[in-house]
């Protein structure tokens, strides 16, 4: 195969139709497939060459993070898969990585406010002036030969490479002076994957915000090593002194319930971008599956941003939808129905369409989903239907760990991998 992500390397019209570039589309089988057609190079062969950016046609990395971010594939199925054909010790390098994940979304679940301050930042962006150097550095004119082939490269395929993205953010910030919350935006509104905690807090980390006073400087000697020569750019910033911020308020906690409200008698589920696999979140709740009288899904990705959010990231999710939507029946075995969106009018009309009392959802982390859900409860409880959210186990075990560095929380992974996953 020509890498899983040749299959992702896809672009959507204004309507969000997709265009299959002799790729697969976003849904489940083909992240299964994408999965299954990895594992053999997910143990030395991952941890030796997994920095090199080769290029689009990628074999050293997996490609699964659109499927996994949208939890078309969840981290439980990845893991698992890979486990049964390399030992923990001989993966334990992608095994981590697919764990850097769960911490960002750990982290921020903890540390709210810093989604709440980019959230505003952007949004005065949007309404403000934009700093001298943004236009360019968007249209890929900034005269950087790779940052203007990869600006170009996240536009066409919604994906880079995580050495690139390290490097693109080094550059942006370091080199370009410009503000690295809107970096971020530009990264959400492009990628398949985009994620509001792992793009957040990996800019933040980049610019020396994450772990205070450490910043991540991009070189030319470095770009050029692995990238096989393709890039050596010139003129790059040779310091990189942190950014700075206010301080932030204590830590929240993280709630100790997975199920939160109370089942009424007709109950209804609604999928959202933040996990379109019905099976598995339903198997963790024993006797939910079988008292669903109707099924939604709805995505909103303009939700990510107030700037344009990319067509490639709106197909991407349209497709997704659809394909959950498919595989998620409810007790009468009726598919999903596909809600336009998720406003509280739409979601209501839904509810009473269907007689409901409850709308379970799957828990949202810290994002635009988590959003759109605190708006949609009052609403919906003032109809006198119950908003329910269930977490998964995996979510539950792991993020409270998220509590300090990564390197606390690594120490925890075997021990939360023989308890997710039984090895
Ligand atoms: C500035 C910046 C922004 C980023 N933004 C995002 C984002 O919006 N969404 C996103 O999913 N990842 C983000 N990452 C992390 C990482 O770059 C991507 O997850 C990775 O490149 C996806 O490619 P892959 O599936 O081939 O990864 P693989 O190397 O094959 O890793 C397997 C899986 O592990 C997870 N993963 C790997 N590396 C990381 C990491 N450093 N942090 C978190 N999860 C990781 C992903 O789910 C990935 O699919 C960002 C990194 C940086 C430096």
């Amino acid at each position: 195969m020509a890498g899983a992500l040749c299959r992702l390397t896809i672009a959507g019209d204004v309507g969000g139709r997709l265009h299959d570039r002799g790729v697969s589309l976003p849904t489940r089988a083909a992240g299964l497939d994408a999965l299954d057609d990895f594992v053999p190079r997910a143990g030395s062969a991952y941890a030796r060459e997994r920095n090199a950016d080769q290029g689009e046609a990628r074999t050293n990395v997996s490609g699964l993070s659109p499927y996994v971010r949208h939890r078309l594939v969840t981290e439980h199925e990845v893991v698992a898969a890979v486990l049964e054909r390399h030992s923990l010790p001989a993966a334990e390098k992608f095994v981590q990585e697919v764990f850097w994940r769960t911490y960002w979304k750990g982290w921020l679940e903890q540390n709210p406010e810093v989604w709440r301050r980019y959230r505003r930042e952007v949004d005065e962006y949007a309404t403000g002036s934009l700093p001298t150097g943004f236009d360019d550095a968007v249209a890929g004119r900034t005269g950087i030969d790779a940052m203007d082939a990869w600006v170009r490269e996240l536009v066409e395929t919604g994906y880079l490479h995580n050495h690139t993205r390290m490097w693109f953010a080094s550059i942006w910030v370091f080199t370009l002076g410009l503000p690295w919350q809107l970096g971020a935006d530009l990264f959400y509104r492009h990628l398949l994957d985009g994620d509001a905690a792992s793009n957040t807090l990996s800019w933040r980390w980049v610019a020396g915000l994450q772990t205070a006073g450490k910043t991540y400087l991009a070189t030319a000697s470095n770009i050029a090593r692995y990238t096989d020569g393709r890039f050596s750019p010139s003129g790059l910033a040779t310091t990189a002194r942190a950014l700075s911020e206010e301080p932030l308020p204590p830590r929240e906690s993280i709630p100790t319930d997975d199920v939160i409200g109370t089942l009424g008698e007709r109950v209804g589920l609604l999928l959202h971008e933040e996990d379109l696999e019905s099976r598995s979140l339903l198997a963790e709740q024993p006797g939910l599956a079988g008292r669903l009288v109707a099924t939604a899904v709805a995505a909103d990705p303009m939700s990510r941003s107030p700037f344009p959010v990319s067509d490639a990231v709106a197909g991407f999710e349209a497709a997704a939808v659809d394909d959950a939507a498919e595989r998620t029946l409810d007790a009468g075995r009726r598919p999903a129905q596909v809600l336009a969106d998720t406003m509280p009018s739409t979601v209501l009309r839904w509810a009473e369409s269907e007689g409901l009392d409850t709308v379970v959802v799957p828990y949202a982390p810290v994002g635009p989903v988590h959003e759109r859900l605190a708006a949609l409860r009052p609403a919906l409880a003032a109809e006198g239907v119950e908003l329910v959210t269930v977490r998964r186990r995996w979510d539950a075990a792991a993020w409270p760990y998220a509590s300090r560095g990564f390197f606390p929380f690594r120490e925890r992974i075997p021990a939360l991998v023989r308890e997710l996953t039984g090895d």
